[in-house]
């Protein structure tokens, strides 16, 4: 018998469940090997292991304090932490407008002219209310406004979706 007949066997024959000559030929391998010997005191180790947890059993209360204890625990708060990130870049981007504006980085005049002249094409539909709005620039600046509300919140959204999972990941890596 090879050890690796032996090792397949060892479990069945200290449980008496081999022939008597498999048994008899188990017996007489574990006498020349030394490996094979060191493999049955293994088994024997985790047998002696299991008898003694098998002696440790949890207090009849285990479960009613594990479950008191969770109830005490502070909720996982979920923030929806996705809108509040659109909202507050939302917001620092119109405030860089502004300040670009004040400064005078962007000419709107020009840029209120050329998105007139495009809605007038689009919006031709509105009739005497877009003429109305168009006279005070009202629907060009609003079309604009519209225009780039939409373009950042596009544009924080596909970055959000982008990013975000990784930056929670990374986020929660750090926390834990
Ligand atoms: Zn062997």
């Amino acid at each position: 018998m090879n050890c690796s007949a032996c090792e397949a066997l060892i479990g069945s024959y200290r449980d008496g469940e081999l022939t008597s000559r498999e048994a008899a030929l188990v017996k007489a391998h574990l006498a020349s090997c030394a490996a094979c010997r060191a493999v049955a005191a293994r088994y024997d180790a985790v047998e002696a292991t299991l008898v003694r947890l098998v002696d440790i059993e949890p207090r009849a209360d285990f479960t009613i304090g594990v479950m008191a204890k969770i109830a005490t625990l502070p909720a996982h708060a979920r923030k929806p932490m996705r809108l509040w990130w659109i909202v507050a870049a939302d917001v620092a981007v119109w405030l860089a407008l502004g300040a670009l504006t004040a400064l005078g980085a962007i000419r709107w005049q020009s840029l209120v002219g050329g998105a007139g002249a495009l809605g007038e094409k689009l919006l031709v539909g509105f009739g005497a209310l877009y003429d109305l709005g168009q006279h005070y620039h009202v629907t060009s600046l609003l079309a604009l406004g519209v225009g780039i509300e939409i373009a950042v919140i596009v544009l924080l959204v596909a970055v959000g979706r982008r990013f975000l999972p990784g930056m929670r990941a990374a986020l929660a890596g750090v926390l834990s």
